[in-house]
């Protein structure tokens, strides 16, 4: 049977590149990817542990693929990701037809685990073997590289330090290196990955993130250079600095808040007060005024009360985010949430956020339409998915535009588009000479 692999994949950026690189790591070893599960001979799920509804569809996902490998007999099946790291050895337990599971500290070790030396690795080596050039990159005008792994915040309701290890920055100039081959290979577009992405130090120089957006934003050919995810407590005068004087990061900061009460913030353990978000988000303004701030919140942690809760509102409207990925909170297993006092009633949480959304819903709506008759710079990335006759890029805060144009434009291009029109989420418009 020829080699062929399936890939799934669940939850944040950084799942999404280990993705990539597994996918990059298996075609180099003579794998095919294939789009259907039927056709392959090896499945992988890369799983996200972040709240409980992910984990289910995990499992639900493992008991269709029990029948699939009943019918077709020869089929690996693997685990990977935050799950995988979560529940180890259970998932061979509860689903014995999984062949191997894999966290994240162990995407670069695919030969030993494939070999079947491991069925269970979840160990971080402290030399994580990072193969760049072998990443499967999905787009081809944008690239992933990640700058810092794991998290050394305590945040009492996250998972995160458990399924992905303490903070390992990579070397700068490793890091350097990758973006000048992602340049060469075309894409104009970087965004930096890491879980407290401006906690980054380099292991060698002890330079700062400020210093390295600096260095890859300088890179001849970076058209565009993103980041994701910042901590608020992590903001500091030279990463703000690096925005401010180079046109080539994108003003769109993604700065979770995760609730507006400093009550709340200190039973989250997120080391800032509301106050001191709010500072930070003024100096961020100051220096970038057109700045578009994206943020995450969770409504319902434990012991909320709806005086909490109108603060996180006040402070949303406050800062007027562009975007807002809202969640109810999720009990996480082991983490300190769990003992500092009774969840918010599911169907309070639930009421709180649709309050949330009905807010920023207008909010977005005010932002998306201040854009209408502006010529902004967009990078083409290819066809829209909706209409296949119009073009599709983003603006410089991270707008996706749908707009006509000449379809023979080069991918990557930097084009001028009249805004003649807000959507729900995107922008329309036409491209101008
Ligand atoms: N490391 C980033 C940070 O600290 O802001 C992002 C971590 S997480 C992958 C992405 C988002 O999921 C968080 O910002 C938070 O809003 C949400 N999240 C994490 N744990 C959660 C939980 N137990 N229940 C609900 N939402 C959660």
């Amino acid at each position: 049977m020829s080699k062929t692999f399936f890939i799934e994949t669940w939850g944040c950026q950084m799942n999404d590149l280990d993705s990539q690189r597994l996918s990059g790591g298996l075609k180099l070893r003579g794998y095919r990817r294939v789009e259907d599960e039927r056709e392959a001979s090896l499945i992988l799920l890369n799983t996200c542990s972040v709240r409980e509804k992910a984990e289910q569809k995990v499992f639900s996902r493992l008991g269709e693929l029990r029948e699939l490998k009943r019918e077709v007999g020869e089929l690996q099946i693997g685990v990977c990701g935050c799950l995988a790291q979560q529940e180890g050895e259970r998932i061979l337990q509860r689903a014995p037809w999984v062949d191997f599971v894999m966290g994240p500290g162990n995407v670069g070790y695919l030969d030993e685990i494939l070999n079947g030396e491991h069925r269970i690795a979840l160990q971080f080596p402290d030399d994580r073997r990072y193969d760049y050039l072998a990443v499967d990159r999905g787009s081809a005008t944008k690239a992933w590289v990640t700058i810092i792994e794991g998290c050394n915040k305590n945040c009492t309701f996250c998972i995160v330090p458990t399924t992905r290890g303490r903070e390992v920055s990579r070397p700068l100039d490793d890091v350097l290196a990758e973006v000048r081959a992602a340049v060469a290979s075309g894409r104009v577009e970087i965004e930096l990955l890491g879980q407290t992405v401006n906690a980054y130090r380099c292991p060698i120089s002890g330079r700062d993130f400020g210093a390295l957006l600096s260095a890859v934003a300088e890179i001849e050919g970076v058209a565009r250079l993103r980041f994701m995810t910042s901590h608020p407590a992590e903001v500091n005068d030279s990463m703000i600095a690096a925005m401010r004087d180079h046109s080539n990061i994108s003003r769109y900061l993604h700065l979770p808040v995760q609730s507006g009460s400093s009550r709340v913030l200190r039973r989250m353990k997120r080391l800032y007060t509301r106050e001191k978000y709010l500072e930070t988000i003024r100096r961020i303004q100051e220096a970038i005024p057109e700045i578009h701030f994206s943020t995450d919140i969770i409504v319902g942690f434990p012991g909320e009360t709806e005086e909490d809760f109108l603060e996180t509102l006040s402070l949303v409207e406050q800062v007027r985010y562009g975007s807002l990925f809202a969640f109810k909170y999720s009990p996480r297993p082991g983490t300190p949430a769990l003992k500092i006092g009774a969840a918010v009633e599911d169907a309070v949480a639930t009421e709180r956020l649709t309050r949330l959304f009905d807010l920023h819903e207008r909010i977005k709506r005010e932002r998306l339409e201040s854009y209408r008759g502006r010529v902004v710079p967009v990078l083409y990335e290819g066809p829209s998915r909706h209409d296949p006759a119009m073009l599709s890029g983003r603006t410089d805060d991270n707008w996706m535009v749908n707009f006509h144009g000449d379809p023979a434009t080069p991918l990557g291009s930097m084009l001028g588009v009249r805004i003649d029109q807000a959507q729900h989420h995107t922008l329309r418009g036409e491209a101008v000479a």
